[in-house]
């Protein structure tokens, strides 16, 4: 998979780049990422890129030249492009999955006050990565390329996503390491029953709970498996 970014702050992303599971599949070639220097593609001494927004309001707004002509010279017919924008459609587990199946994404980032609106059509779609306001794409831009170069084969031991939050639409369970006891605190028994059955069951169990109680707009949304079923039901009987 190819990823270029378009921004005006390629220097943001450099320790990123060399970090932990990204840059372990970057160093392996999984992935190949390159930037684009929105910059480049204005013209004059100044460069500039931005202008104050018609209709007047404040701060300044990223000129469709310099971007378009940027996106232009990088954009093939097998490109997804993607616009990071707090007014894009919300970011997904999802949304990353589908990604790490593409074979060159493009991310554009927005400063200031964000970008010429005129923009959007040459784009597949707006993204927005949560509900509050970012200086500039690129962090949100960091967040998707983390997100699907770990999906990517190789990346990480097969499977191991699989089981993580938001993967079937609900939280993982809590996970515990050693001590089996710390200031205190004892992990559950469960968990040094060697029962994998039982294991696996209060995992569940515990999944569904803490989903329902901190993120009750994904339990009513999850479709409940038979056995997911059976185990609520069972522990809503012995409650
Ligand atoms: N005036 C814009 C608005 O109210 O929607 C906000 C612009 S923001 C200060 C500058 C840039 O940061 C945006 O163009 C976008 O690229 C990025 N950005 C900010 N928040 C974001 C978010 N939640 N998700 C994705 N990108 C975001």
């Amino acid at each position: 998979m190819k990823i270029t970014v378009l921004t005006l702050f390629p220097e943001m992303y450099e320790n990123f780049l060399h970090t932990s599971i990204v840059g372990r599949a970057l160093a392996r070639g999984l992935a190949e990422v390159e930037f684009v220097q929105i910059r480049d593609f204005a013209p004059g001494n100044y460069r500039h890129v931005d202008d104050t927004p018609f209709g007047g309001g404040s701060g300044m707004v990223m000129k469709c030249q310099p971007v378009l002509d940027a996106l232009n010279s990088v954009k093939t017919d097998s490109s997804y492009t993607m616009i990071m924008s707090p007014a894009g459609k919300p970011y997904s587990q999802a949304k990353a999955r589908e990604l790490a199946q593409k074979e060159h994404l493009i991310l554009i980032c927005g400063h200031y006050e964000g970008m010429d609106a005129r923009i959007n059509a040459h784009a597949d779609e707006l993204v927005s990565i949560g509900d509050y306001v970012l200086t500039g794409g690129e962090l949100a831009s960091m967040v998707i390329m983390d997100s699907v170069i770990r999906l990517l084969k190789g990346s990480i031991t097969e499977g191991s996503a699989d089981e993580e939050s938001h993967e079937n639409g609900l939280l993982e369970y809590p996970q515990y390491t050693h001590p089996a006891e710390y200031d205190g605190v004892k992990v559950p028994d469960v968990l040094l029953s060697g029962n994998h059955a039982k294991i696996r069951e209060w995992r569940i169990l515990q999944s569904l709970l803490l989903t329902k109680e901190v993120r009750p707009d994904l339990f009513e949304k999850h479709e409940l498996t038979a056995e997911e079923a059976k185990i609520l039901k069972k522990y809503e009987a012995e409650e």
